[in-house]
């Protein structure tokens, strides 16, 4: 299986429950490396641009508010099939319909705020890396 990298977020509800290093390690077990992370405040024009390809979805405007009420941290995940690898790792988009042991199973607050973000292919992946960090900040 191909090396890949994927983006992460760490997002707001599981930051202010001071999650974020329960959820590295979740990641570091399943064999995904951090090969960058940065804590950051995104802005509305930031999230807005981020899920551009949800903007017709009726929580467009729940989920732009939501990601940026507080702290995000960004990251790379990289290993083996690393894209598929951080769904898996992740859970269903709603925590009721997760799997036992995924990040939102274990953390999820609601469908909405669900914990972690990932990207769901990799040009998506590859997009989603470029929007957040330059290659000098990816240091694997
Ligand atoms: P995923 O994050 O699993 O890839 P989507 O790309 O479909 O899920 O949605 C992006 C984000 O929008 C979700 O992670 C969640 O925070 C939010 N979201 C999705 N569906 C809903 C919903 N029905 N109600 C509120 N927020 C939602
Ligand atoms: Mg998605």
């Amino acid at each position: 299986m191909p090396v890949q990298r994927t983006l992460s977020i760490i997002k707001p509800d599981a930051t202010e429950r001071n999650l974020t290093g329960a959820i590295n390690a979740v990641f570091e077990e399943a064999g995904l490396r951090i090969v960058a992370q940065k804590r950051i405040r995104m802005t509305r024009a930031q999230a807005e641009g981020f899920y551009a390809e949800h903007k017709a979805r009726g929580f467009f405007g729940e989920l732009v508010d939501f990601m940026i009420s507080g702290p995000v941290v960004v990251q790379v995940l990289e290993g083996e099939d690393a894209v598929a690898r951080n769904r898996e790792v992740m859970g269903a988009t709603n925590p009721a319909n997760a799997a036992e042991g995924t990040v939102r199973k274990r953390f999820a607050k609601s469908i909405g705020e669900n914990s972690v973000h990932g990207s769901d292919g990799e040009a998506s992946a590859e997009r989603e890396i470029a929007f957040f960090f330059n290659l000098a900040e990816i240091v694997g």
